[in-house]
Order: structure tokens, then sequence, then C-alpha cells
């Protein structure tokens, strides 16, 4: 049998889902300058994908969960709210015996859906807010409806949920919020992070002027908190820093502090296509193969052997479709 295990000791144990790559947001760092998301966009966005079916999904989830035991399962997007079938998916996949469901949204859906969420099953969301400020998050995202997105938040508090908020932060765009960002997480008792901007999709092969690095990031806090470095878990994307002001933040620092060493993602793009690592371009259609676990065994492993080593460069993955 194949081993599902590298020379890094690194397995597949988590799997990212992205289930649509439509999005009513179009966020600067993962959607190019070129594109305008006005409802005529958002629709012609819609009409040419084909989400794939949750049978279709928690089939493939199911055969790669055969051969190599995941332990949780992210759903995200585009935009995962959009998804239609979203509540029969979550229970599909706990059916295959994956309890741990996750989910990483904009929140512009959330107010509505955040209970029913955590009744069938999904007790940890993370959710995207580039700014507290109004304007500069509406330059980000490139939508004018900023209170939803604060609404569903407190929404998915207030179900209970185990929340933490994700910021890209972006030179001269929204480096001034990184302070009321973290106050208001603080405020929210929930943790946030600040990610540095990836070059991923557009962005690849550029040169970016906006990219503000961690050491960027800590120094801003420490303008203001003093701050407390917390022990890193393994395969963690972030590392973590209690703030004086009482609040816990994480940076997920691609550039600065790689983590590839001990990455354990897997990642299913809207079309069934599977990928090792979000540095390489490359992708695999199971669909094929589920019913051949030698060959299935071997594709996995091919896709292991892509991870990077130690440092991600980036791709010409456009994060809309893989997911982030
Ligand atoms: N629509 C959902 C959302 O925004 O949370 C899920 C999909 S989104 C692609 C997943 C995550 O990727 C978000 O937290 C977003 O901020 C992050 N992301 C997208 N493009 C990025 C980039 N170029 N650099 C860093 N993070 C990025
Ligand atoms: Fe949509 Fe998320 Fe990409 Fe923003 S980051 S455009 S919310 S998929």
């Amino acid at each position: 049998m194949v081993k599902l295990e590298d020379n890094q000791g690194r397995r597949f144990e988590k799997l990212r889902i992205s289930l649509l790559n439509s999005c009513n947001f179009s966020c600067v760092y993962c959607v190019s300058e070129n594109f305008s998301n006005s409802a005529a966009d958002a629709l012609r966005f819609s009409a040419n994908e084909q989400p794939l079916a949750p049978e279709e999904i928690s089939r493939l989830v199911e055969s790669v969960h055969q051969l190599t035991p995941l332990k949780s399962i992210r759903l995200t997007g585009g935009e995962p709210l959009l998804y239609a079938n979203l509540f029969p998916l979550i229970q599909r996949i706990q059916e295959i015996g994956i309890s741990d469901i996750r989910l990483t949204t904009n929140a512009y859906y959330m107010k509505e859906k955040a209970a029913k969420l955590y009744d069938a099953g999904v007790k940890s969301v993370n959710i995207s807010i580039d700014a507290v400020d109004q304007v500069i998050f509406n330059s980000i995202s490139r939508h004018p409806n900023t209170a939803r997105v604060f609404a569903g938040i407190e929404a998915a508090v207030n179900a209970g949920m185990n929340v933490k908020l994700n910021a890209v932060i972006m030179r001269g765009k929204n480096d001034s919020q990184i302070i009321p960002l973290l106050e208001y997480a603080t405020g929210l008792g929930v943790k946030i992070r600040f990610l540095e901007l990836m070059k991923m999709g557009h962005l690849y092969h550029t040169e970016n002027a906006l990219f503000f690095s961690e050491k960027e990031i800590l120094s801003a806090i420490q303008s203001k908190y003093q701050i407390e470095q917390m022990q890193r878990e393994t395969a963690e994307t972030a590392h973590y820093w209690r703030a004086s002001n009482g609040g816990v933040f994480g940076i997920i620092a691609n550039e600065s502090t790689p983590f590839c060493h001990d990455c354990n993602r897997l990642r299913m793009d809207s079309n069934g296509i599977f990928y090792g690592c979000l540095s390489n371009a490359h992708g695999e259609k199971l669909a094929s193969y589920m019913d051949d676990s030698e060959k299935l065994a071997e594709k996995l492993s091919g896709l292991l052997r892509l991870k990077q080593p130690v440092k991600f460069h980036g791709s010409e993955l456009s994060m809309r479709n893989i997911g982030g």
C-alpha cells in the first residue's frame, strides 16, 4: 500500500473544501481590480458555475477519509453560505464519521444562519473582516453593506460558536485598522488573526507594495499594548500573542514565519480538484479513482509530495477558487 506520509512526516489530516467560486464580495486581494461586482457579474458567476452536489462531495470525502483519516473539514469558497445545499452537505459529512466541521465565511449571511449552523454541528467559524471602519471595509470588500457583517459576527458568537476573525493587512489600505480590529475582537471575547498578504492568483508574480509584514503588525500593536508570545500548536498556521488589553491575536505570516514544515492540509476546489499545496497549482480530479483505492492512494501521495519543504511562494491559484 502507498504510504500517505511524506519524508517530513506530514500527512493529510485537514481537508478544506471550496464549495463554490462565486461570492457576493470582491475583496481586492482575492479578486483582480478589473473585476466589477455588479449584480450582473454576480449572476454571471453563479450561472456559469455548477457546484457539486452534496452526494458528490461526500463520496469524494469518504474515499479520501478511508485512506487518510481526516480530523476536520473546513467549508469555504467563494462564499460558502451561498452554497444552496449547505445543510444536507453538513449532514452527509457527519454520516461519514467526521464531526469536526468548520466554516470560513465573510459572515454576510451569518445572522440568519448562525443558530441553525450551530445546531447542525458547525461549532467553529473563521470570519473575514479587514476593517472596523466602514469606508475602509467597503473599499477592500467592494461591497456596500458592512452592518450585516458585524451583525453576522455577533450572531455567530451569540449562537455559541468558537469564532476567530481573520484580517488581511495591506499597507496604506487597512494597516490603520490593526488596533481597532484587535480592540473589537477583544470586546467580543474572540481571537483575531492578522494575515500577511499572500501572492495568490492575480497577485502571483507581482512585487507587492501592499505587503505588510508580521514585524510591522507586531510593532503597530506594541505602539499601544504590551504583548507576550504564546506556545504554537503543531500544524497551526498562526503564531499567537496575548496583548495587555486582555485580547489574544495571531499572525499568519506566510512570508515572514512560514509554517510549511508541519502542514497537514489538503484542499478541494469547487470542481472536485484536489491540491496538496497552496504554493503549487497542480491539482488532481479524483472522482474517477474513487473505486480504485490503490490508484487513489497513489494520487494522494503525489499531492503530498507537492508540499513545499519550508516556505510558501504563492501560485496562480485564485483564492476564490481554492478557498484560502
Ligand atoms: N468568502 C470567505 C471569506 O472571505 O472568509 C471564504 C473564502 S476566502 C478565499 C478565505 C480566506 O482567504 C479569507 O480569510 C480571505 O481573507 C483570505 N484571502 C483571500 N485572498 C488572500 C490573499 N491574497 N492573501 C491572504 N489571504 C487571502
Ligand atoms: Fe469573497 Fe472571501 Fe474572496 Fe472576499 S476573500 S472576495 S469574501 S471569497
